[in-house]
C-alpha cells in the first residue's frame, strides 16, 4: 500500500439560500414539561428507559414532543447516524443508520424537507441525491476530519500523478472531492466498491485506516491518503488487550477506521450497520464496541440483555446535532444545504453509482 500526505481543507464556496414564502419562521412552541407531554411522550421514553436516567426525560420530553409535531407542519423526515445521541436517535428520527443506509433512504422519500442529524457531509449527501428538496442540517459547524483532510485540487494532483488509476473515495468528503472521484464507498461496502472497478491498483482516499483494512482483504493494489477520522485514530491495541485481559469472555468488535493494532485485537470488524447487526444476531454477553460511544448506547436501547462495556470516545461534530438545535432547524428552516450545481452534477454520479452497485 502507498501511503499519501494530506493537506489542509480549503474554505467551502457559498452559495444564496433559496427563499420560499411556505418556509417562513414558526413560533417557538412552549417546552413545558405537562402531564399531556409527559403521556404523549411515554411510549418513547420506554425505548430509552435503559440509556436515558428518568431525572432528564421532563427536560427532553417536550423538545421530542415540539420536533415531532413540527415534522408534519413542515413534512420533514430526520434522519439519524448511528451516533447520534438515544433521545434524536429513537425518539425523533424517521430513518436511522449508517451513511449507506441513509444515502439510499434518502432516495426514497417524499417529504419537502429532510433535517440530517449528522454531519455535514452527510447533509451534502442527501443534498446530491435530492436536489429539489430542502435539506437542513441544524449546526452548520458539524464537521468531520476525514473529510477536512482532502480536497478536490488534492485528487486532480494525485490523477496526475497515478494517470489512468481510478479514485474512490470514501462518503466522508466534501462534494468537492465527490465530484473528482469515480465512485464513492462507505464503510460497509468498500472492498466491494474497490473490486467492482476490475482495476489493478485503486487510489482509495482518505481514511488511511480504512484504505488498510481495505488492502487486508483484497488483491487490488491499494494508494491511500494520510485523512484520519480522529475518534477511531484514539483507540489503540494496549487498550483493548488490558479489557480482555480483566475479562476473557469479553467479545471486542471494532470499526474499520480503528489503527491495525486495533483491528488485530478485535473479533469482528465492520461498518456501524454490521456491528449493530453482529450483536443484535449473536447476543454475546458481554460486547465491546471499538466506535463512537453513542452507537452503543442506541444498540444498547435495543438488547437490554446484553453487557456494554464502551471505552467513552466521542465525536465532538456529531454531539453538535442536539434537540434544541434540531427545533431550532424546524422553526427556521437553518442551516440549508446548498451545493454549486456543477459540483453536484459530478459529486451525485459518484454516489449514485455506489447506491447502484448490486451487493
Ligand atoms: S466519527 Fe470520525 S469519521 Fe465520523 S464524523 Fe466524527 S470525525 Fe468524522
Amino acid at each position: 500500500m502507498t501511503m499519501l500526505e494530506a493537506t489542509p481543507d480549503i474554505a467551502r464556496k457559498v452559495l444564496k439560500p433559496s427563499v420560499n414564502p411556505r418556509f417562513a419562521p414558526l413560533p417557538m412552541p412552549s417546552l413545558d414539561y405537562t402531564d399531556a407531554v409527559a403521556a404523549e411522550t411515554a411510549h418513547l421514553y420506554e425505548r430509552v428507559k435503559t440509556v436515558i436516567p428518568a431525572i432528564e426525560w421532563p427536560v427532553m420530553a417536550p423538545y421530542i414532543k415540539a420536533i415531532n409535531d413540527l415534522k408534519k407542519v413542515r413534512n420533514a423526515v430526520i434522519l439519524a447516524h448511528n451516533y447520534q445521541t438515544p433521545e434524536i436517535y429513537h425518539c425523533v428520527a424517521d430513518i436511522v443508520g449508517d451513511s449507506l443506509q441513509l444515502a439510499k433512504e434518502a432516495t426514497k422519500t417524499d417529504a419537502d424537507v429532510i433535517v440530517q442529524c449528522g454531519v455535514h457531509f452527510m447533509a451534502e449527501t442527501s443534498k446530491l441525491l435530492n436536489p429539489d428538496k430542502v435539506v437542513l442540517i441544524p449546526d452548520m459547524r458539524a464537521g468531520c476530519s476525514l473529510a477536512a483532510s482532502i480536497t478536490g485540487a488534492d485528487i486532480r494532483l494525485l490523477r496526475e500523478r497515478y494517470p489512468g488509476v481510478p479514485v474512490v473515495t470514501y462518503v466522508n468528503t466534501s462534494a468537492d472531492v465527490k465530484a473528482e472521484s469515480d465512485m464513492c464507498c462507505t464503510s460497509s461496502n468498500a472492498v466491494e466498491v474497490v473490486e467492482s472497478l476490475g482495476a489493478d491498483t485503486v487510489m482509495f482516499l482518505p481514511d488511511q485506516y480504512l484504505a488498510s483494512w481495505v488492502a487486508s482483504q483484497t488483491k487490488v493494489k491499494i494508494i491511500s491518503w494520510a485523512g484520519a477520522c480522529e475518534v477511531h485514530e484514539r483507540f489503540t491495541g494496549a487498550e483493548l488487550r488490558a479489557y480482555r485481559e480483566a475479562d476473557p469472555t469479553i467479545q471486542i468488535i471494532a470499526h474499520p477506521e480503528c489503527p491495525p493494532d486495533v483491528i488485530a485485537e478485535a473479533d469482528f470488524t465492520g461498518s456501524t450497520a454490521k456491528m449493530a447487526d453482529w450483536v443484535k444476531t449473536r447476543r454475546p454477553t458481554k460486547v465491546l464496541m471499538v466506535t463512537e460511544c453513542s452507537m452503543a448506547s442506541n444498540v444498547a436501547a435495543e438488547v437490554p440483555d446484553v453487557e456494554f462495556i464502551r471505552p467513552c470516545n466521542l465525536c465532538p461534530h456529531m454531539k453538535r446535532i442536539t434537540l434544541p438545535r434540531i427545533l431550532d432547524s424546524l422553526l427556521y428552516m437553518k442551516d440549508e444545504i446548498l451545493v454549486d450545481p456543477m459540483v453536484a452534477a459530478k459529486a451525485r454520479r459518484a454516489v449514485e453509482r455506489m447506491v447502484n452497485l448490486k451487493s
